[in-house]
């Protein structure tokens, strides 16, 4: 009945409409700690933490109960107009406490998509309130994703985000995805190829004036791009174009955040410093909306200092500072403290890493594997000895997902992509159970 009445009701997100009324859903009833499991009984290992965003698991108790108690002391309640709440008060301050980003403000909003359009709003205040407000193209990347919203998409480097859409031009411009694997000259180094893209920015921003251009957004490892990571130091020589160039730089930080990449925030793992940072997922370990912005203090003071002129920062959402998510969130870093999330990310991702070797080198279908923290990408290829990519109308990493889901695992494919996120409450005997079943599934499309 479930699955009869998704096809008929539910118009679902990132899904093929018509592959869907065929296929059906996977209709998952409930979470146990790091597995899902569906309407027949079917226990998976969700390898993704569902959207990159469950931290936790799928059944924290903790969380379930500062949301109850939240909703029955102050279920609701807004931050317009000088409101605000305990809540979301003490959000605040958690965040701030690790963010790399001292002495600023933070924002609130509800998803990443909203976060990012914030940071891209606030770019365009700040240069308007600079008295320059013809500063405002953002320059994006291929292959980066950003979110759904007209502006997120935009920001998207990824063709699917645009197809069909027919979207405004945003005045967004596209830079190379720092992918040395695959976009390298032969025998290029990292550390040439990473001074080569800083040049290509460097002659993209002279071309289209840095008087036209706001901001550069960035996710410090592209996650739905294929967990593309960046050579060590191509953030830090990017920073530095930006910075000759009058242009912010802003870190997403939707998947990076939060742990995942071996510290607080995926900007300290690569080596820059952001002007302003968006955060969701692991903010509450997915388990409710929330999202949050944290910016300087040079582009909150140049913003406050002109509000007497430009009047109120006319920006923000009904649920910004929403009490249960904030008490959510806060519950969440609490125990990402508790649990020293860093340490085990590190302490866990070297276990995943060193399972992935061990299982998957010399994989017939198996060219490089990445990995940061607790966060990994498995490239396939049609030839581990060249690099060959498969015909993209095989849809390898899509059979390789779909057999893994028939070994009781959860993995994405992103084309010939794998990603691996698990929660960092999974034990190393479920990082084997995850691998061996990642591989029986590489078997099975070999
Ligand atoms: N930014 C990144 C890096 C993401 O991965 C996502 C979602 O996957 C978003 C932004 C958009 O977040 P949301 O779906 O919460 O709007």
């Amino acid at each position: 009945a479930l699955r009869a009445l998704d096809i008929d009701l539910h118009l679902h997100s990132q899904t093929n409409a018509r592959a869907h009324e065929e296929r059906g859903p996977l209709a998952l009833v409930r979470g146990d700690g790091v597995h899902v499991v569906d309407e027949s009984g079917r226990r998976y290992i969700e390898g993704m933490a569902g959207l990159w965003c469950a931290s936790l698991g799928f059944d924290e108790a903790r969380l379930a109960e500062v949301a109850a108690r939240q909703m029955r002391t102050l279920a609701t309640y807004h931050t317009f107009n000088h409101r605000t709440n305990d809540a979301c008060v003490a959000l605040a301050e958690a965040i701030s406490a690790i963010s790399p980003i001292k002495g600023g403000k933070i924002f609130f909003a509800n998803s990443g998509s909203e976060a990012n359009d914030t940071m891209v709003k606030l770019a365009w205040y700040y240069n308007a309130a600079r008295g320059r407000p013809e500063k405002r193209k953002i320059i994006s990347r291929t292959g980066a994703f950003h979110g759904s919203t007209v502006m997120g998409a935009a920001l998207s480097g990824l063709p699917h985000m645009h197809r069909a859409f027919n979207l405004p031009d945003q005045g967004v411009v596209f830079t190379a995805c720092p992918n040395h694997a695959r976009h390298a000259e032969p025998g290029e180094s990292r550390e040439d190829y990473a001074t080569r893209l800083a040049a290509e920015l460097e002659a993209l921003i002279q071309a289209e004036g840095a008087d036209s251009i706001a901001a550069m957004i960035a996710e410090p490892v592209m996650g739905a791009g294929g967990v593309i990571l960046p050579p060590e130091t191509y953030f830090p020589k990017i920073q530095a174009v930006l910075a000759r160039h009058d242009i912010l730089l802003l870190a997403d930080e939707v998947i990076c955040g939060f742990g995942r990449t071996g510290n607080w925030f995926g900007s300290q793992t690569f080596g820059f410093l952001p002007d302003m940072m968006s955060m969701a997922k692991g903010l509450s370990s997915g388990a409710i909306p929330i999202a949050a912005v944290a910016l300087s203090d040079r582009i909150y003071q140049a913003i406050a200092d002109q509000s007497a002129e430009i009047g109120v920062f006319g920006h923000g959402f009904t649920y910004s500072g929403h009490p249960v998510s904030a008490a959510v969130a806060t519950e969440a870093i609490r125990i990402y403290h508790e649990i020293d999330v860093v340490g085990r990310a590190r302490r866990l991702g070297a276990y995943l890493r060193a399972a992935l070797d061990e299982a998957l080198a010399g994989h017939p279908l198996v060219g490089e594997i990445r990995s940061v923290g607790l966060l990994a990408g498995i490239g396939l290829t049609a030839d581990p000895a060249t690099g060959r990519e498969f015909d993209p109308a095989l849809r390898v990493g899509a059979q390789v997902e779909r057999r893994c889901l028939a070994h009781g695992a959860i993995i994405r494919n992103m084309g010939d992509n794998i990603a691996l996120c698990p929660p960092y409450v999974i034990e190393p005997g479920q990082i084997d159970a995850l691998v061996e079943r990642l591989r029986a599934a590489l078997d099975d499309v070999a």
